[in-house]
């Protein structure tokens, strides 16, 4: 983790829509939530410092002194990765900027921020370059990446590392004969326990310049797209895991309510599995720019089979109780659907014989959907959203509901037990009853 490489000294990195300047922090932002990133850096609304980064700020200031001087500044967090770092010296480089000559650059745009540290040490003996950053953590065992993923531009963590190889490479007088790049993270727990662990990624020049031209570059196409947004609610969202990252989105009150006048609710939800009808009700040439950078050309004739799938579903116009009956557009007495091609759910039973497949049960289908709108409505479970939450006065109900209908479980057989007990079930099962082929009820 790095300070805040984007100095007031520096104005604004987004001007007019034209992105003047970029840092790793940018790429990981936009990665996590491309609309995050737009609120941060295009509309410029200022986030909160919270208390973990006050820690990790303090942290890596002990860590540069140390590193620089030999000074022993360490406080209690820091302290316990002191064994995982090299000796100090002059000889290494701490806070080293990324603007140097000549400076890293990505679609024609420059890149500013600072690296925690990068050690020549063995770069002539072996061609190797160790480039570490310092992560605080609240708990190392779960938040550690792993190896694989600081060598994979496609990650988060391995985002920012395979930048800061990048700028090791476009050093060429700096860094003469570097053929090996290891790429550290030392983690340094903040809660309970004190430890530190090290992650190190290791990979040959060509794999970091492989990265960054086939992952990196398009990313960045893509950014110069998003900072031209005329409004965040044209920006890709990507509800779910990264609204709760970090303590939370501090965007997630705009995003939810404020600046996506024209978005409602449903589309928001919608919007992870945009349909052929959702994407008709945007105007069609803004298509392209709130698809993610990384998704595939957006006809609607290539939707993915699962979406295409779903939008085949006439589950949003049947409202009401369900047809049970086979559809009309395919008369079963002429070609009848195999089993393994439906739909079937049976409510508060378990079949004895069944010519199917094999019955499943709804309940990590009802948590995988819940655990969704939770996370699109910021809370941890809908049931207890508050008043101030889109979710709450009960309206968690139409919501889940709508994500039901939107991403229908696979074809297959399932059942639903206990469901009077469980009021997410109850909602779920009613949402999928229109778009299930039979449903069978047991008798009470
Ligand atoms: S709340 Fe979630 S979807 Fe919205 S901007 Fe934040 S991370 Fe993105």
């Amino acid at each position: 983790m790095t300070p805040s490489v984007d100095l007031p000294k520096h104005g604004p990195s987004v001007i007019a829509g034209v992105i003047q300047r970029l840092s790793v922090s940018q790429l990981k932002r936009h990665k996590l939530c491309p609309r995050a990133w737009f609120f941060q850096k295009v509309m410029r609304i200022p986030e909160p410092t919270t208390g973990a980064q006050q820690i990790g700020t303090e942290g890596h200031a002990q860590l540069e002194h140390f590193l620089s001087t030999g000074e022993d500044v360490l406080g209690p967090f820091a302290k316990a990765g002191a064994h995982l770092l090299p000796t100090p010296g002059a000889d290494l480089l701490v806070e080293q900027p990324l603007n140097g000559e000549p400076p890293l650059t990505a679609g024609g745009i420059p890149f500013t921020g600072f690296i925690d540290l990068v050690d020549a040490r063995r770069l002539a003996s072996d061609g190797v370059l160790r480039i570490t950053d310092h992560k605080f953590t609240s708990n190392v065992a779960t938040n550690a990446a792993s190896a694989e993923q600081l060598a994979d531009a496609d990650t988060e963590p391995g985002l920012q590392m395979v930048g800061y190889g990048a700028w090791a490479l476009s050093q060429v007088e700096r860094f003469p004969g570097l053929r090996t790049l290891e790429l550290e993270h030392i983690y340094y727990q903040i809660r309970g326990q004190r430890l530190a662990a090290s992650v190190v990624a290791t990979m040959p020049a060509e794999h970091v310049a492989h990265e960054w031209q086939t992952k990196v570059e398009p990313q960045v196409e893509a950014m110069k797209e998003h900072a031209q947004a005329a409004q965040a609610s044209v920006v890709p969202a990507n509800y779910g895991p990264a609204c709760g990252k970090y303590g939370g989105c501090p965007f997630m009150a705009k995003c939810l309510t404020g600046e996506n006048k024209t978005m409602s609710l449903r589309d928001k939800l919608l919007n992870k599995a945009p349909t052929i009808d959702a994407a008709v009700e945007r105007d069609a040439p803004e298509l392209p720019a709130i698809l993610p950078p990384d998704a595939p050309t957006p006809t609607p004739v290539q939707t993915a089979p699962e979406v295409a799938q779903a939008t085949e579903q006439p589950a949003p116009k049947r409202r009401g109780r369900p047809r049970k009956a086979a559809e009309p557009e395919q008369p079963t007495d002429t070609a009848p659907s195999p089993t393994s091609a439906l739909r079937v759910l049976f409510v508060d039973c378990i079949p004895t014989t069944f010519d199917g497949p094999q019955p499943k049960s709804l309940t990590s289908y009802v948590d995988t959907m819940h655990r969704k709108v939770a996370e699109a409505g910021g809370v941890d479970d809908v049931r207890f959203a508050g008043s101030d939450s889109a979710l709450g006065f009960g309206k968690w109900r139409g919501a889940l509901a709508m994500a039901a209908r939107a991403e229908l479980p696979p074809p297959g057989a399932y059942f639903a037990l206990g469901v009077a007990q469980s009021e997410l079930m109850q909602v779920i099962v009613e949402a999928l009853e229109p778009a299930f082929d039979v449903v069978v009820r047991g008798v009470r």
